[in-house]
């Protein structure tokens, strides 16, 4: 049995109120709409938000594109961006604590998990800054005599950022700072089930000295607050994380006006392990793998892929290790596995592990939600004997729930690895370098993990094949992502190759 917390009432909490920043001014919604949310640990009220309809999506708009057609932002130097972004940082870690509360009432998640995604957010906007300094472009001085060629790195314009509430504080990191670096103006939609945070950056910007208009924050739901965002014409590009579902409508929207867009989406992560595997690491990563954030994770390596010779073993020992996770209130220090998102969600799960039984899979451990007096929570839960065609073998959970399938030969794994629509992530262990390499390189994911699990830097490039999204976030090329390329191509000299003859021009 898994070890319960049971969360402590949140007696005398003073709920948070929160405006959106649009223009520089913390503004109430045109239409006096308001949002409130919940703990998901405690089902307590925490946070009211004024809630943007298309009417505040409109200003916000209009806001990011006079900051970018008129402003000071997109002219400044790479050097100044670059130091409004380090001290953006720097007050990030000095309020670290207050966003970390925030994202965890808000969320669901444990306390301590969240503060570590404060200082990895930390971390992405000073690597942001240290590229703002390094955007450049290229020359060819190669196209003869006549001609030189001058390829220019220009801020692409006005960015609409909609993320969704499993990382709320760090997946706007994974964004905003690089459209800034660029030297783009923004509109932030955060979910509005987790709101909270993305506020409080907006008054971190201002403090950092961003200007008045740069960046814009509206509150609301996705059709009222969001879809603007995703249509406009004045909005130039989406950087959009969420689920799949709403990626494809958000990429349809923009193809309207054809907007570039960037895609992260869901994931069905498979950790292939072998019988020469180093299994104590590897038992304990998988446990990691399936419960971080509760599961409500795109990178949750919610598929084991397991050698015949190994599977029973693999499975007694991971629910062995299952059971000593502890799970319950996200406001506990101690807490690994905090509350799931909304009860409706926890429902969904719920379904997916009855389904899955009622087509054969044994339940190993879990199976169903955890009744702890307030909020809403699901056990950890083992699903083995699981085929690959299954439901919960196939789609995004999102829960703390894993599957366990067998594999015999390398192709085989590889196979069912990659016999699902999603590709973001993925996991192989094998003390064998051969082995690794081969799983590595025909895995269609955009990162493997190799006797490791879901780590991840600044410096290295995040984002899925397939249906896990368009484009990559973070490594050196993230502020790139943020521009368009202009040629200069440049004549020296008296004009040669005349398409006219001469005794016409003369
Ligand atoms: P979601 O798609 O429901 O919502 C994401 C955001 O889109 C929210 O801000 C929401 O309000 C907004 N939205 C909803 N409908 C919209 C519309 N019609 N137009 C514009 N915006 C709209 O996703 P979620 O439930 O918040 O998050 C969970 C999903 O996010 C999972 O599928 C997960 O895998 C994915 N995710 C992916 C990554 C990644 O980096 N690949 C990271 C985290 C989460």
């Amino acid at each position: 049995m898994t070890v319960l917390m049971r969360p402590k009432p949140l007696d005398g909490f003073k709920v948070r109120e929160f405006k959106m920043l649009i223009d520089g001014k913390w503004t109430a919604g045109a239409e006096g709409k308001i949002l409130e949310r919940s703990s998901p640990g405690h089902g307590t009220v925490v946070s009211r938000y004024e809630a943007a309809t298309s009417v505040d999506a409109e200003r916000a708009i209009a806001s990011a594109r006079k900051a970018f057609d008129d402003g000071h932002w997109p002219r400044m130097t790479g050097v100044e961006r670059s130091r409004i972004l380090l001290r953006a940082a720097d007050i990030i870690d000095e309020r670290a604590d207050e966003l970390a509360f925030l994202d965890c009432i808000e969320s669901g998640k444990p306390i301590s998990q969240a503060k570590g995604e404060l200082g990895g957010a930390a971390d992405i906007w000073r690597y942001a800054a240290a590229l703002a300094r390094d955007l450049h472009g290229e020359t060819y001085n190669t196209l003869g005599d006549g001609t030189l060629g001058v390829v220019l790195r220009e801020a692409i314009g006005v960015v609409s950022i909609i993320t969704p509430w499993n990382f709320p504080f760090l997946i706007v990191s994974q964004k905003l700072p690089f459209a800034l670096a660029a030297g783009c103006t923004a509109v932030v939609k955060p979910s509005e089930l987790t709101s909270g945070s993305t506020l409080v950056l907006g008054e971190i910007l201002e403090a950092a000295g961003v200007p008045a208009g740069v960046v814009n924050i509206i509150v609301g739901t996705g059709p009222e607050a969001g879809a603007p965002l995703t249509s406009h014409p004045d909005i130039d590009m989406v950087s959009f994380t969420g689920s799949t579902g709403i990626g494809r409508l958000t990429m349809a929207n923009a193809a309207q006006t054809l907007k570039k867009v960037s895609l992260e989406l869901g994931g069905k992560n498979p950790q292939i392990v072998f019988p020469d595997a180093n299994l104590d690491d590897f038992i304990d990563a998988a446990v990691f793998g399936a419960y971080f954030n509760a599961g409500e994770c795109c990178n949750a390596g919610s598929r084991l892929i397991v050698h015949r010779d190994i599977v029973d073993e693999v499975t007694s020992r991971v629910a062995a290790l299952s059971a000593k996770v502890k799970v319950g209130d996200p406001l506990d220090p101690s807490t690994q596995v905090g509350a799931i998102i909304t009860p409706q969600h926890l429902a969904k799960i719920v379904t997916y592990v009855k389904s899955a039984s009622d087509n054969g899979a044994d339940v190993a451990i879990g199976g169903s939600a955890a009744d702890l007096g307030l909020g809403q929570f699901m056990e950890p839960t083992i699903l083995s004997s699981v085929a690959p065609d299954m439901a919960v073998a196939r789609e995004e959970v999102f829960g703390p729930v894993l599957s366990v399938l067998a594999f015999e030969t390398t192709d085989d794994a590889i196979r069912i690895a990659n016999s699902i629509d999603y590709g973001l992530s993925a996991g192989v262990w094998s003390r064998d370098f051969d082995t690794c390499l081969t799983v590595g390189r025909r895995v269609r994911a955009g990162t493997v993990w190799m006797n490791t699990f879901m780590d991840g830097a600044s410096e290295l490039p995040f984002g899925g094949y397939r249906q896990s999204g368009i484009g990559r976030e973070l490594g050196r090329h993230a502020v790139e992502d943020y521009t368009e390329t202009k040629t200069l191509n440049m004549h020296i000299g008296p004009r040669t190759g005349h398409w006219m003859p001469k005794e016409a021009r003369t």
